[in-house]
């Protein structure tokens, strides 16, 4: 995910809209911290879109990391009628 348009900022904190380079897809992100690491580290490695289930390297997200946002709690209570399939609650 690359970030398209910040949101919200305040000192180094900031939410923004980011969008897929592979997919074209845009999602909010909340959370994220302005400083080089977070954007070359965090962001590259640890954002996936929510569409294709990739990140900046190209790899598919793993089971295991499907804690990191806020964003995918809100997208799981939308799904209601079309839950993740691999949910293992
Ligand atoms: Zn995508």
């Amino acid at each position: 995910m690359q970030v398209h348009q910040v949101t919200w900022r305040h000192r180094n904190d900031y939410s923004a809209i980011m969008g897929c380079e592979h997919c074209g897809h845009q999602q909010h992100h909340g959370g994220l911290y302005a400083d080089a690491y977070f954007a070359f580290c965090i962001i590259p490695n640890r954002y996936y879109c929510d569409k294709c289930d990739l990140n900046s390297l190209g790899e598919k997200r793993p089971e295991s990391d499907r804690t990191m946002t806020g964003e995918l709690q809100a997208k799981s209570l939308k799904s209601v009628h079309d839950p993740p399939k691999d949910s293992r609650e």
